[in-house]
Parts: structure tokens; sequence; C-alpha cells
């Protein structure tokens, strides 16, 4: 065959120890986190996009760990118990980006995090009002600080919004520059000596002896250890698991004077939400609207969720405000049955750490570091 590739990049650009598919904020962490526990295993990354083109650099930068509405949800479905231990790993997962990168270099800003609710919602706001002390009893000792959670009807009209008459905050909620916090974790894994290369969609894993081919069209990459951090995608190369994709369709205005809106903002059980950046409003969601419709990997638009988008720009956030749209895109993300993620070995040699449930700005860096842990203890140091 003649692929014109010489023998020096055949020789060196195609071999690793270890190599991971995907580069978002999962695979990055584990890349690091196994060059922190053994500086001279090779570890390589292959990534389809031009720069990492999953859900960590389109999300909307949320640093938060749950609002009442999605506490109440997943409390049915972990358990009290369970619950708390999944808030405590959230929790944790923020600390340690943070201790990681650092507050500057992931633009962190600590403006609070609040949950909206419209009067035709008055049974959802009694549900949510009444477990707000259940709930800030729960967190005490992973948080360390009391009522973090707590209603604040009188801040709606200093956001500027209408049709809105319940409010709660989460105090210790936060925001981030997803695509800052993409940088850095990329520039520390390469200064640590991880390869990363773009362009390079693995086509195919094949198991030979003791080692695994990976197949692309720019060759076949040969590794002892494979690590597939490729979330929502992860169907195309192992079809049995249990991840459903769902896409989140996001809107960003025009510079806004005067903007009052400082904060994130989840509604409607956090099927949507908005933060101010930049003088402007991120909105998303609507997902709900036909679940079985977003639930895909492609990328792409839809008028109903757009429309539903736009109305609430409209009439609830921005009401007396000439509102122009600047950017739009979509980002898929990755659910399943269970809220924990995916962090496995799932045939000899080859391991997943997959379907971060929309919580990945939070608990993305501790499954990666998870992942790059159960990767360094299958090698023979
Ligand atoms: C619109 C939207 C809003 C969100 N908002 C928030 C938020 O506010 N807060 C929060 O905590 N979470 C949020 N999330 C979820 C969060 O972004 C994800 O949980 C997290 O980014 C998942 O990271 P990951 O590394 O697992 O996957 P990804 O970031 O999706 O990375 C997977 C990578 O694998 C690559 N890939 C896929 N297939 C292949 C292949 N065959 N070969 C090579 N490369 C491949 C992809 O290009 C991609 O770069 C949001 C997600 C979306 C889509």
């Amino acid at each position: 065959m003649y692929d014109n590739l010489s023998y020096w990049e055949k020789k060196n650009f195609f071999h690793a120890d270890v190599i991971i598919v995907g580069t978002g904020i999962v695979g990055l962490n584990a890349a690091i986190e196994i060059k922190s526990l053994a500086p001279k295993i090779s570890v390589l990354m292959l990534e389809r996009g031009f720069f990492p083109s999953g859900a960590s650099t389109k999300n909307a930068g949320f640093a938060c760990f749950g609002s009442i509405s999605e506490l109440i949800e997943q409390e049915k479905l972990s358990g009290t118990d369970g619950l708390h231990s999944l808030i405590s790993k959230r929790w944790k997962g923020l600390l340690k980006l943070r201790n990681l990168l650092g507050d500057e270099q992931i633009s962190y800003q600590n403006n609070g995090g609040f949950e909206l609710f419209r009067p035709q919602q008055a049974s959802l706001t009694e549900k949510c009002v009444a477990k707000l002390s259940h709930f800030n009893t729960l967190i005490e000792d992973i948080v360390l600080q009391k009522d973090v959670y707590r209603q604040v009807d009188y801040r709606i009209d200093e956001f500027g919004f209408k049709g809105i008459d319940a409010l709660i905050e989460c105090r210790l909620e936060a925001q981030i520059d997803p695509g800052m916090m993409m940088k850095a974790l990329l520039a520390k894994a390469t200064a640590m000596g991880v390869q990363v290369l773009n362009c390079c969609k693995v086509e195919e894993l094949v198991r030979a002896n003791d080692k695994i081919d990976l197949k692309t069209e720019q060759g076949t990459f040969t590794c002892k250890k494979a690590l597939l951090t490729t979330n929502a995608f992860i169907n195309e190369l192992l079809p049995d698991l249990a991840v459903v994709p769902g896409r989140g369709q996001v809107i960003v205005t025009k510079p806004i004077p005067n903007l009052k809106v400082k904060g994130t903002f989840h509604y409607d059980l956090g099927y949507y939400y908005f933060r101010n950046i930049d003088g402007r409003i991120l909105l998303g969601g609507a997902r709900n609207l036909d679940i079985k419709a977003e639930e895909t990997t492609e990328f792409g638009e839809t008028v109903a969720v757009q429309q539903a988008l736009h109305n609430l720009l409209k009439e609830v956030i921005l009401p007396a405000t000439h509102i122009e749209i600047e950017h739009k895109w979509s980002g898929i993300m990755a659910f399943g049955p269970k809220l924990a993620p995916i962090v496995e070995e799932l045939q000899a040699n080859i391991f997943c750490a997959v379907r971060c449930n929309g919580m990945g700005i939070a608990i993305g860096s501790q499954t990666g570091q998870e992942a790059g842990e159960m990767v360094f203890r299958s090698l023979d140091n």
C-alpha cells in the first residue's frame, strides 16, 4: 500500500502504551492522571475534530451540583444516601477542577445559581420550597456551609424577569468559560508529554494478541491499552453500551446594554438554562419539547426548540428589550438509566469512561482521574 507515510512517521507517531480516543474533559483528565502517576508511560490522544468537538467545548459552563427540582428527581432515582454521594462527587469534582487549573484560568465566577418558577407551576414551587431545609441539611457536611439553598423572591425585580413569582438561590453555584478550561487542560496535558493528534477519527478497534489496533483514515495506530472517552458517540465504536445521546441547542444574544441578569439560571426542571456572558445572555435547552427527536448525535437545530428559546427570552428573561441572536450551536450530551458515569474495562485492554449525564464540568475531572488510575493499574509497572 502506498500511503506516503515515512519510516520516521510510522515509527514515531503510530504507537503508544496508552491511546485515549476523544479529547474532552474526561479524556484529558485521564491523560493527565496517567502522566502524573508514571511520566514514562507514553500517552497518545486521537481526536476526530479540528479541536475537541464534543460537549466539553459546546456546553453552557455552569459549575453546578444540582438545582432543587433536579435534586428531588435524582433522590427518587438514587435514594437519599445515593444522592448524598452524587452531590459529594460533584462538589469534590468542582474543587478538583479549580485546584488543577486555577480559577483565573477557567474564569470561575461565583455569581450564584437560581431556579425560576412561574405562577402556573405553583405545585412544583411548593414542593421545592418544602425541600429547602432537607437539601441544606443533606449537603452541609459536603460543602461545609449552612443554608446554601434559599428562597429569594425579592430578587426577581433586580434581574428584570417577567412572569416569575418564585426564585430559589444556590449560593455556591458558579460559572466558568469552558473554552478556557479546555485550552488549559490541553496545555497541561501536552506540557506533561501527552501527544494529541486532531482530525483523526477512530473507525474501528481490533484486538490482536496483547495489543489493540485503532483504525483511522490516517493509518492504524497500536497500543497496549485503549481508553474510549468519546461520550455520546461511544456507540459508534461499541454499540451495546447504555448511552443515549441528548442534543442541546444553545443561542447567545448580541451584547445587551445594562444587562441586569447575572448568574446561572435553571427553569422547568433544568430543561432550560441561561446565564450572563460578556454582557450577553446564553440560553439553551427545551430538549423536553421532543425528547425523541433530540436523542441524536447529529448537530443541528429544530424550529420548535429555537422558537421556545426565543419565547422564553422575549417573555421572561428580557421582556422589554430588543433582542438579536448573534451565535447559535448544538452539542451532544450522553445520558443513561443511571446517573453515574460508566468507567469500566469493557473488553481485555479496552476501557471506557463516558456518560457524565449533562454534569461534566462537575464530574468530568473526577471521572477522568478514575479512568486514568484504572488504566494505569492495568499496565505492568
Ligand atoms: C449544550 C450543552 C450544555 C451543557 N451544559 C453543561 C453545564 O452547564 N455544566 C455541566 O457540568 N455540563 C454541561 N454539559 C455537559 C458537559 O459538557 C459534558 O458532560 C462533558 O463535556 C462531557 O465530557 P466528555 O469528555 O465525556 O465528552 P466530550 O466533551 O463530548 O468529548 C468526547 C470527544 O470525543 C471525540 N470523538 C468522538 N468520537 C470519536 C472517534 N470515533 N474518534 C476520535 N474522537 C472522537 C469528540 O469529538 C469529542 O471531542 C452540557 C453539554 C451540552 C451539549
